[in-house]
């Protein structure tokens, strides 16, 4: 009784917590300062074809927090989110990420790599999203078939025919889309059929006990075969052992990605990794 008192207690001093409350404090106030002192930055994690290959590379944002160390995106995009600073910061990372694409495409070893991003549901939601992307690739020189945008299926709670309408636009500058997490939302047979998609990402949690658990491995091959059946391409993300890899390819998957290729990384240190 007394554990569950104290743990009680303790929850209000939990210092997580007050870690919690301070980054969503200095979210709030200061998104532009962190934006102007560059206190965020993108780290790059390669994606593999059968073969081996660097086919494309994720953009995953990272934000260095002057006290809190290096805090990952689960803790602040959803705060981010809820304060709408996600418009802000997703324009921010997409700028990056686009002038990253345009370097990378004067290397031939990096010319044809695709940059998949991922972009929030309130971002597309905005008003001024198609004309901003499309702003953003003018500016950068970024080749539009040379990016992609993760989804998820919470991109789409709000109003599907809009969020097509702009997909659609974006397509037909070349820009492809991936549906990210698949498989742990909602409603994702219907957004299958209706959305503008390029290819299906299987979520990192049927992956995890791919190899153990045999609910998960008939998961996985039913969202491989359901995948091309629309024609997408599929990519596992969370690869981290061959055991996972190695039914994975069996199954068909036709990209792979995960701490067995590679951590994310900054773009130097990637680079380096694929010229050492
Ligand atoms: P996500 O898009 O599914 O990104 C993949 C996540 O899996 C990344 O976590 C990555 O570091 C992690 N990961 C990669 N390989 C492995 C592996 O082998 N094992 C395990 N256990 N994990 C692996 P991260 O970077 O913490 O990002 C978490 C989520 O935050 C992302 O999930 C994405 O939904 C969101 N996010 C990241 N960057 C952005 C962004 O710029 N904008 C928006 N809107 N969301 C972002
Ligand atoms: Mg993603
Ligand atoms: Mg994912």
């Amino acid at each position: 009784q007394a554990k569950a008192a104290g743990r009680n207690t303790a929850c209000f001093f939990d210092p997580e917590m007050q870690a919690v409350a301070a980054i969503q404090a200095d979210l709030e106030k200061s998104l532009h300062d962190a934006l102007t002192r560059e206190s965020f930055f993108l780290e790059y994690q390669m994606q593999l074809d059968g073969a081996g290959r660097i086919v494309g590379v994720e953009a995953l944002l990272r934000w260095q927090h002057p006290t809190l160390g290096k805090v990952l995106p689960e803790v602040f995009i959803p705060m981010a989110e809820e304060t709408g600073a996600i418009v802000l910061l997703g324009q921010w990372v997409l700028k990056q990420a686009c002038q990253q694409l345009s370097v990378w495409a004067q290397y031939p070893q990096s010319a044809t790599w695709i940059l998949a991003v991922n972009v929030s549901g309130l971002q597309v939601a905005h008003p001024n999203f198609v004309d901003m992307v499309t702003a953003v690739l003018r500016e950068t020189g970024a080749n539009p078939v040379l990016l992609r945008m993760e989804l998820t299926e919470s991109t789409l709670q709000k109003d599907v025919e809009e969020v097509i309408d702009k997909m659609n636009e974006l397509s037909a500058l070349g820009v492809s889309f991936s549906l990210d997490h698949f498989g742990s939302g909602y409603s994702s047979l219907l957004y299958l059929k209706r959305l503008p998609l390029s290819q299906l990402k299987i979520d990192s949690s049927f992956v995890r006990g791919l190899h153990l658990d045999p609910s998960d491995a008939t998961i996985a091959q039913a969202v491989i075969s359901l995948g091309h059946g629309f024609g997408l391409s599929v990519i596992a993300e969370g690869v981290e052992c061959v055991e996972q890899r190695d039914m994975l390819a069996s199954m068909g998957c036709n990209t792979f990605q995960g701490h067995l290729f590679g951590h994310p990384m900054p773009a130097a240190q990637l680079i380096q990794y694929v010229e050492g």
